[in-house]
């Protein structure tokens, strides 16, 4: 297999289908420390030089204190590159985590996405890229249907609340199996976030989930994709898609159980 050429189709198509990327954007990796934003930035400067499409592409990363081993690798390799990275430290969110250490993902993220698109606007970009791939939809998809009583996953393309950004996932179809050997292949430096090692979560419950049916289905993740992409509203229970007006507000009829 052809790891770049699979990369790069599968960027591509996202893109393409999505209308991630327009002529004369200026495009800002988030990368997180991880092998998912840097073989997505390696796929966006690739593009940026083939494409038919005027673009440009740089990079940066938040520090939040989560970090596991300094990330001057990170820093370093892309310095050699000349590839343009902007590293921001966030001062709020280190005050949170010495205040609040036990503090959960969603105070986290809040955070973050204020820092992301502080850095947006120091760096004058119109898009973010993010680097979740097919299976954080596939993951998403799960827990929320499990958690939210919403059947959704996770936009491939949208703009930030204000309207400044167009926010993009271009990974959407490329599995971690492809980006963990691209990065390996390409020698790209990974500093993993403290998270990633936790054990007991729901995210690591479905990849253990994911994992041992994979054993059998090796496909199934393609298929929750391709599912994603072909709804068929007649066989689910949105009365909003059935043509027929409900005698009372849906979200009464089913209340959201989340503990049993
Ligand atoms: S997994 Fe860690 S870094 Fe990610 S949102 Fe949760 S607390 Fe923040």
């Amino acid at each position: 297999m052809d790891l770049e050429k699979t990369l790069l189709r599968k960027v591509g198509e996202a893109i393409e289908r999505f209308n991630m990327i327009r002529d004369g954007d200026r495009v800002a990796v988030a990368l997180s420390g991880g092998k998912d934003s840097a073989t997505l930035l390696e796929a966006l400067l690739l593009l940026e030089k083939r494409a038919p499409i005027d673009f440009s592409v740089c990079a940066f990363t938040v520090e939040q204190g989560k970090f596991l081993s300094p990330i001057a690798p990170i820093g370093d390799y892309l310095k050699q590159r000349g590839i343009p990275w902007t590293y921001y430290t966030d001062a709020p969110s280190l005050n949170l985590l010495e205040e609040q250490p036990g503090h959960g993902c969603d105070v986290c993220s809040r955070f973050r996405r204020r820092a992301v698109y502080d850095v947006a606007a120091r760096l004058g970009v119109n898009v973010i890229a993010f680097g979740h791939t097919a299976d954080d939809f596939c993951e998403a998809l799960f827990r929320n249907t499990m958690f939210t009583g919403k059947l959704s996953a996770l936009p491939p393309v949208t703009t930030s609340r204000n309207g400044d950004y167009r926010l993009i996932r271009p990974l959407v179809f490329v599995n971690e199996q492809v980006t963990t050997a691209y990065a390996q292949s390409k020698g790209i430096p990974v500093v993993p976030c403290g998270c990633s090692q936790k054990t007991g979560t729901v995210r690591r419950s479905l990849r253990d989930l994911f994992a041992e049916l994979e054993r059998e289905y090796p496909y199934l993740k393609e298929n929750i994709l391709s599912a994603m992409g072909n709804v068929d509203t007649s066989r689910l229970l949105d009365p909003r898609f059935l043509g027929v007006e409900p005698e009372a507000p849906a979200a009464g009829l089913f209340p959201i159980v989340t503990e049993v």
